[in-house]
């Protein structure tokens, strides 16, 4: 048994005793973070967690390169750094299947880093998997449901990033659901930091 971290975040690095002692492959970035920040990282589960979960978590091997080097298919590693500096998402051609960690997801918006003032990290992050979606069939979110609407949801983060950043504000339905309408008051507040240098984009997946 092997597993994947995504990104940072302390509920993508979580393991249990019960599935071995396999490698937690993650981007060479965000073991890195795993190392440096490890208490930082882990602090939200303090209280929540045993102590002996907690010390096993976080216990990440950096990936050796782009592909996965498992035995199963084709497995195409794609770093960027939306939601969070060196965040991976895992490409398996064979079967049209995304695993995008935090983004591309039905119940939460598009949720980019505190730091990343004016959205340019996250925007730069999801044009990056745009060809990616293209030859997509199957997306699986880290929050959300798994799903065969990948074009739409690409599409609609992209459309909720260009509104707020060019008219500082959204009717992305997402906005009404659970802990989201927080989220969308911040990330206004980081667009708001732009500079105007950017009209509005003109990129969709055309579906
Ligand atoms: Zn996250």
């Amino acid at each position: 048994m092997a597993g994947l971290a995504t990104h940072i975040h302390y509920d993508h690095v979580l393991w249990h005793p019960d599935l071995g002692n396999g490698p937690r492959w993650a981007t060479p970035g965000t073991v890195h973070q795993s190392i440096e920040s490890r208490t930082q990282v882990l602090a939200p589960l303090l209280g929540d967690l045993p102590d002996d979960l907690i010390a096993i978590a976080a216990r990440l091997t950096p990936l050796a390169g782009p592909e996965l080097e498992w035995r199963g298919p084709k497995a195409i590693v794609h770093e960027h750094n939306a939601h969070v500096e060196h965040h991976l998402a895992l490409e398996v051609p064979d079967w049209g299947l995304l695993v995008a960690g935090d983004m591309l997801s039905d119940v939460e918006l598009p949720y980019p880093d505190p730091d990343d003032a004016g959205l340019d990290a996250y925007r730069a992050g999801l044009d990056s998997l745009r060809e990616v979606v293209l030859r997509t069939e199957i997306v699986v979110a880290g929050h959300g449901t798994t799903g065969y609407d990948v074009r739409e949801r690409w599409d609609a983060d992209r459309r909720y990033l260009d509104d707020v950043l060019t008219r500082g504000e959204s009717d992305d339905p997402r906005i009404g659901l659970e802990d989201q309408a927080e989220l969308h008051r911040s990330t206004c507040a980081l667009a708001a930091q732009s500079t105007p240098h950017r009209g509005p984009a003109a990129a969709t997946m055309g579906s």
